[in-house]
């Protein structure tokens, strides 16, 4: 079994993140509080004695944690209003989430806490528990910020909205959600980093030969693309990538979207209101009559949009949009399950793109790792089709492998990973694939000639970043466990 552990006893995120530490002589004394509302740090923080070089004239805090911040700032605040208190408290678990690279941070009533946890390269972690009565109105001032009333509402119901502010010099958009549980209200913020995103097709992580075809693609007169993968697999900012680098002032591009999620630059977005009858397949009829180049549709998860989409293929137009299916040969089953005609797929589609997002492993403290081993190897790949098991092996035992494990310190705060890459599987439509879309094949046939035909497999590009030491096997493991 487990052939990707070599010399670590299992891939989950080490516990050492949780660990309470002793307290580092940098640690403020918490506020005085009932023992059981102390705030938890939940990072090793070593001594620094960088910390106190002549240079550091300011007391610059971006590297102390959150609770530390959180503490400094409480210390300080015998006089402050709670309100001021308030502002001051969301502004720095927003500029924390920033400088940590969270994509959501959630404010959850727990018991007697508030707790805030930091989703960070996909994982959730805990950032700062608060007790719950200090009558200082967080929750109250991110709610105004989207455009809320102060209080949630009486009655059951969610809400959204967006703000955006300046965070560290740079504008950062924020979308919230509230949802009322029986604890109190959840606040879900969803944090977008202009920054983080990497809106170039190169700085995807696509190999050249895959960044190359999918140049093509992107350059086609028309036709329609799929980009496929769970929610949080990185398509939709893969589709912003493909749209800004085709983006000229001679060509038009409309975005139809439900959320817009990232506002983009002399880009037509617009956004699926379902409240006013706005939705996909108005939506989509009403682009068409703008005279679109190109037109990016968020998601295609209905046989009319899928249809319209399609159709508009046929005439001319480029279409970039997203299917919720594991594989990029699952696309044409699913299109065959909203009821497409054969014909309609084998004549549009230009190809589809599988994507994940694996953790790239902490470049201070990751350790080499021998390949894994021969057996293991062997029966792992007894499950693959054989063309994909030759090369999965083909890239484990290639010269030049540098495989690594995660350790964890305390610049991946423990859990021996920092930022991702996206693994990615890509199927050109050809005259093969074609008839057998005409032929109503299923997927695990298209799938079997997509590889056959030089297609590389997530898992295939997934083991290339391991041995190319950037991710793990353990973490390519983990990601594509539902392809296997
Ligand atoms: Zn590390």
């Amino acid at each position: 079994m487990a052939f990707w552990n070599n010399d670590q006893p299992d891939a989950t995120p080490k516990p050492t993140a949780r660990v309470t530490p002793p307290q580092p002589p940098v640690q403020p004394a918490p506020p005085p509080q009932p023992p059981q509302a102390q705030i938890q740090p939940q990072a090793q923080h070593p001594p620094q004695p960088q910390a106190k070089t002549p240079q550091q004239v300011q007391p610059q805090p971006a590297r102390q944690s959150l609770e530390e911040r959180f503490g400094m700032m409480m210390k300080n605040s015998a006089r402050t209003p709670a309100i001021d208190l308030a502002i001051q408290i969301s502004d720095l678990v927003l500029e924390e989430a920033v400088a940590n690279r969270a994509s959501d941070v959630h404010f959850e009533y727990h018991g007697n806490n508030l707790r805030i946890r930091f989703r960070v390269d996909g994982i959730l972690q805990d950032a700062l528990v608060l007790p719950r009565n200090q009558n200082i109105p967080i929750t109250q001032r991110l709610r105004v910020l989207a455009g809320f009333d102060p209080e949630p509402p009486a009655t059951y119901r969610t809400e959204e909205g967006r703000f955006q502010k300046i965070l560290s010099g740079r504008p950062i958009q924020v979308r919230l959600s509230a949802f009322p549980t029986i604890n109190g209200e959840k606040l879900v913020l969803r944090v977008l980093d202009r920054t983080q995103m990497g809106l170039n097709l190169d700085q995807l992580g696509l190999a050249p030969e895959a960044l190359d075809t999918l140049q093509k693609i992107i350059h086609s007169p028309y036709g329609i693309f799929f980009v496929t993968g769970a929610t949080g697999s990185g398509k939709t900012t893969t589709l912003y990538a493909m749209v800004k680098t085709v983006s000229t002032p001679m060509i038009n591009i409309i975005t139809l979207e439900d959320p817009v999620e990232y506002r983009l630059e002399s880009i037509n977005q617009a956004q699926i209101n379902h409240k006013t009858g706005f939705g996909w397949g108005e939506g989509l009829r009403t682009i068409l009559r703008q005279d679109p180049d190109i037109v990016m549709v968020g998601e295609v998860r209905d046989k009319e949009t899928a249809e319209i989409s399609m159709r508009a293929a046929l005439t001319g137009h480029l279409i970039f949009t997203t299917l919720h299916t594991i594989s990029a040969a699952g696309v044409v089953e699913r299109l065959f399950e909203m009821g497409i005609p054969p014909f309609l797929i084998a004549s549009s589609m230009l190809g589809s793109m599988a994507q994940r997002l694996v953790r790239k492993v902490c470049p201070q403290c990751s350790v080499d790792a021998a390949p894994p081993p021969v057996a293991a190897v062997e029966e792992f790949v007894k499950s693959l089709d054989p063309v994909e098991a030759k090369s999965v092996k083909d890239i484990i035992y290639a010269d030049g492998g540098r495989f690594k494990v995660e350790k964890g310190c305390p610049v991946c705060r423990g859990t021996g990973y920092l930022g991702r890459v996206g693994i990615f599987e890509m199927m050109i439509m050809n005259e093969v694939l074609r008839n057998q879309v005409l032929e109503h094949n299923s997927t695990d046939v298209l799938r079997r000639t997509a590889v056959q035909n030089g297609m590389r497999t997530l898992l295939m590009d997934g083991i290339s970043k391991a041995a190319a030491g950037q991710t793990t096997i353990a973490e390519v493991l983990r990601v594509t466990a539902t392809m296997v």
